[in-house]
């Protein structure tokens, strides 16, 4: 690594802040890049997660912020465990910290999933002001997350794909040099607010693994739970669609945001 890591932002993904580091550096060849950062070529540079850093990287990291905290706070880590069993989360960190390439390949992702990296118009005003630029962040990226929880105003959708190979472009696209979309549309139903304001508690709270799998399991021969989830929901002027409910209770495939829907459905009904 050529050059000293600069600070992370506060929430800011580990994309991002490889994008800030990799620009400044002059750094912007796909092979200069793997060179830099990653164990071999074929690695690319991870829009959720880390990828598979080499020891020199881990080693300047770890001047910055401990890998363990990285993972936790700036990657989807938590997103895709938050819900989950501590046996997963913790074979899931391991897997991370080993091969992340590999672990994040191997994530099975519905085809219906929104694969563009989202940013809040009002945060961007706000880092600029702060820090002098504006980064992505990582609770914006939460699956189906459609508000920012700060400003409760829509997320807006980038043109950056989070999976598939993109053009070297691409591959270094910090927020600032989008083009973005300044629009504020601020949401005006209250449910959703609320649905979003514990699904960000619950990522906040990460260390306190109060799952409760056994609930939900306990509820498993119960077909009216998925109906009422439904309709509750649909009152408040949400969506779900059955198939995504279901897939939460059933499956290991567990949605961040689905999964507090149901939480909080289960707090406030139950
Ligand atoms: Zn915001």
């Amino acid at each position: 690594m050529t050059n000293r890591l600069p600070s992370i932002y506060d929430d800011e993904t580990v994309y991002s802040w490889f994008c800030r580091y990799l620009i400044s550096s002059g750094i912007w060849r796909e092979h200069e890049i793997a060179k830099e950062l990653f164990v071999n070529s074929t690695n690319v540079i991870s829009k959720l997660f880390i990828g598979n850093i080499n020891k020199d990287t881990e080693n300047n990291i770890e001047k910055v912020i401990s890998i363990e905290n990285l993972l936790k706070h700036h990657t989807m880590f938590y997103v895709y465990t938050g819900y989950c069993s501590n046996d997963y989360a913790n074979e899931f960190l391991y897997n991370l910290k080993t091969d992340c390439y590999k672990t994040e390949l191997n994530i099975r992702r519905p085809r219906s999933e929104n694969r563009q990296l989202k940013y809040c118009p009002m945060c961007i005003i706000e880092d600029r002001k702060k820090y002098g630029e504006a980064y992505w962040h990582n609770i914006h990226q939460i699956r189906m997350l459609p508000i920012c929880p700060i400003h409760k105003c829509k997320l807006h959708n980038s043109e950056i794909r989070y999976i598939g190979y993109g053009r070297v472009r691409e591959k270094l696209s910090p927020l600032e040099m989008m083009n973005l979309n300044s629009d504020v549309e601020y949401n005006t139903n209250e449910m959703l607010d609320k649905i979003v304001e514990y699904a960000i508690d619950r990522y906040y709270k990460q260390d306190i693994k109060d799952i409760g799998i056994d609930y939900l399991s306990i509820r498993k021969e119960n077909w009216g739970l998925r109906s009422n989830i439904i309709s509750f929901y649909k009152k408040h002027g949400i969506n779900f669609c059955g198939r995504e409910i279901d897939s939460m209770v059933y499956d290991n495939r567990k949605n961040f945001y689905t999964m507090s829907a149901i939480y909080y459905y289960l707090k406030i009904c139950h």
